[in-house]
């Protein structure tokens, strides 16, 4: 393993394994038939991530306690999160989670007191139950919150970015990462890219792979 390694971590679909902004605005919002038209926008490039998102959000008129609790009972996390964050604070790697969804939803399952050691890079939102959820992105382009920068900015400092991701918003963040590891539709990206993978179910497999590469 090269010096200074950091590794940075999809949330949605990658630490948790529903999408929680998919479940959110499928079940508490507009609908799975709206949610499948701003996907197929999405992929068809007809809209921008951020528009996306932002249209989604919106359409959920609950306030967060309510839907935190639902999101609470509904969200797993992958089972081997825990031991790969332990293990990395074990032996000192940055762990970093890397999010086009929100502080807010993230910190409900990593909250501060319980994972010290993660560090979160996520747009936030308000709760508005009149209006409709409110997104306050984290920058001003296409993508809300564009990963390749922050990834950018890790790489300026001299580190080694291992990144972990499964979906669109990490496309931009696996072509700029010097280690990948990938599921779903990231994998199937990666492969027609030729961007150099490493497939994986379970967080604990990455862990491994990690270890044995140290
Ligand atoms: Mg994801």
């Amino acid at each position: 393993m090269k010096i200074r390694p950091h590794i940075f971590c999809d949330f949605d679909g990658t630490i948790t394994e529903k999408d929680t902004l998919v479940f959110l605005s499928t079940r508490l919002g507009a609908g799975p038939e709206f949610v499948r038209g701003i996907g197929e926008d999405l992929r068809l490039g007809r809209m921008t991530l951020r528009e996306a998102i932002d249209t989604e959000m919106r359409t959920i008129r609950l306030g967060f306690d309510e839907a935190a609790a639902i999101l609470q009972r509904e969200i797993t996390l992958d089972s081997g999160f825990n031991t790969l964050v332990e293990w990395s604070e074990r032996i000192g790697i940055p762990f970093t989670i890397i999010s086009a969804g929100f502080h807010e939803l993230i910190r409900l399952f990593v909250p501060a007191e319980k994972y010290p050691w993660v560090n979160v890079l996520a747009n936030h939102v308000e709760a508005d139950p009149v209006r409709g959820w409110q997104c306050h992105f984290r920058d001003d382009g296409p993508f809300g919150h564009d990963k390749q920068t922050s990834l950018r900015e890790a790489r300026n400092r001299g580190e080694y970015l291992i990144f972990i991701g499964d979906g669109f918003s990490d496309r931009q963040a696996a072509e700029m990462a010097d280690e990948v590891y990938a599921k779903h539709s990231l994998a199937v990206y990666c492969r027609e890219q030729g961007i150099e993978f490493h497939e994986y179910q379970n967080l604990a497999e990455v862990q491994r792979r990690i270890e044995e590469s140290r």
